[in-house]
């Protein structure tokens, strides 16, 4: 499989270079410059396979060109090892939880595969380099990215974070690891913290010094792979009698997760309509509405996980959909949320359902709430557990929801961050030293 960049002013990459890279020299994002359908016997049995099987197939589809099956089994197999079962929450709505890896966030399963992959290829090339991993993170990611790297061989992670801006669970999760995981605390906002990445990918020197990768979203090892549960998804819903007008409903940042879920349909995964729920962050809606995609700060809100002012992944469903604000708009609405309404989100589902959702995933549950038309069923993403946001929540629903036992693990340990301006130069000599 060939890789050419969004902004179309890079060389074509191999799958390796695009995943060692990350990003495109012309700083756009990678797209496999075609896709697999899946047969169609796959689709008729896929109620009968499981998680497992099913993911393997699908990353057979996009790895299968460049990564002999059975070594992309076999990374399937070790990312894998959790469920992420379709819950009922009323007769035609399902959440499909996606907490229950490590970090108890949906990234776990992008972050685990891309750790492997480029494990992978550094053992094939065998040429002793290490690869220094940078990555941005409003919260759940630099989790999912520092438990999914900790401990791999030739990987050192970089963990830019803004300071007093995530919540002290999520920073635990990846201040507390040591061994090859380095957090960085910076006086700014998440996207200061994506653009020091950004330009240290675009620095020469710093380059030429040393080897440097993203993990962000951006980076095709780690969004490729969030498509194998939506495929899941479908399998469950199917088995239920319910696949027939799926709508899929994701709460939506950086836009990683819809893109794979998007790609899963370009590859045959009969999902109706796709819905994006956006916080205050309300960029990609606004660009459903006039067509005009305008960055801009990101603001903070109580799903924090979400606040993303410039979404990275935009460049690639505006490839996908041939730059086509009406073929974009075909397949995908809009929903956006102050913190008040997620709040009452939070509370109405609660009270009549009984299901606690996180804040994040409580914007997903009210754009199926007000938007699932007749005879449709909606899976909407649960892409944190509700304890991650455990003082939101309680404060919300009036509750003290119980701590996963993974999570009070890292909350034990000691916290190691290291203090840095929110300037170029400094986070250069940093790392060069
Ligand atoms: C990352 C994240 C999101 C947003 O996902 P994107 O792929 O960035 O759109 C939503 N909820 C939670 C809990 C997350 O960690």
């Amino acid at each position: 499989m060939r890789y050419y960049s969004t902004s179309g002013q890079a060389p074509i990459a191999t799958l390796e270079k695009a995943v060692v890279k990350g990003l495109a020299e012309d700083k756009g994002l990678y797209m496999p410059d075609h896709l697999n359908p899946l047969p169609q016997e796959f689709y008729d049995n896929i109620e009968n396979m499981t998680f497992h099987e099913i993911a393997c197939a699908v990353a057979g589809a996009f790895f299968g060109e460049d990564i002999p099956q059975e070594d992309i089994n076999r990374i399937v197999c070790d990312t894998l090892a959790f469920d992420v079962p379709a819950v009922k929450v009323t007769d035609d709505i399902y959440s499909l939880e996606l907490f229950h890896g490590p970090t108890l966030a949906f990234k776990d399963v992008g972050a685990r595969f891309m750790a492997r992959l480029l494990q992978y290829f550094l053992k094939k090339n065998n040429n002793g380099d290490e690869v220094n991993v940078l990555v941005a993170t409003s919260g759940d990611t630099g989790s999912a990215v520092a438990n999914g790297f900790l401990g791999v061989d030739g990987i050192h992670v970089y963990v830019l974070y803004p300071k007093g801006k995530v919540s002290p669970i999520q920073e635990c999760q990846f201040t507390t690891l040591g061994q090859n995981i380095t957090a960085i605390e910076v006086d700014g906002v998440f996207d200061d913290c994506q653009a020091l990445v950004k330009n240290a990918f675009m620095d020469e020197e710093l380059n030429a010094a040393m080897k440097l990768t993203s993990a962000n979203s951006i980076n095709v090892a780690r969004f490729l792979p969030q498509s194998f549960y939506y495929f899941y998804a479908y399998a469950q819903l199917k088995k239920l009698g319910k696949a027939d007008n799926m709508v899929v409903c994701v709460p939506s940042g950086n836009f990683g997760n819809i893109c794979s879920a998007l790609f899963g349909k370009k590859m045959g995964l009969p999902i109706k309509r796709f819905i994006a729920a956006n916080n205050a962050n309300d960029i990609f809606f606004k660009y459903l509405q006039t067509g005009e995609y305008e960055p801009k700060a990101s603001v903070q809100t109580i799903a924090n996980a979400m606040d993303v002012g410039a979404p990275s992944n935009f460049a690639r469903i505006y490839d996908l959909y041939g730059k086509s604000h009406e073929a974009i708009c075909a397949d995908i609405s809009g929903a956006t949320y102050s913190d008040e309404q997620i709040a009452e989100a939070m509370k109405a589902c609660f009270k009549e359902t009984g299901y606690v959702c996180d804040p994040h995933g409580a914007c997903g549950y009210q754009a199926l709430k007000e938007g699932l038309k007749d005879g449709e069923t909606g899976v909407f993403l649960e892409t944190a557990h509700p304890a991650k946001f455990k003082s939101v929540v309680d404060g919300i629903l009036e509750s003290d929801i119980e701590i996963p036992a993974k999570l009070q693990a890292f909350m034990q340990g000691t916290k190691q961050s290291v203090e840095m301006a929110n300037d170029f130069e400094a986070f250069k000599q940093f790392l060069m030293k």
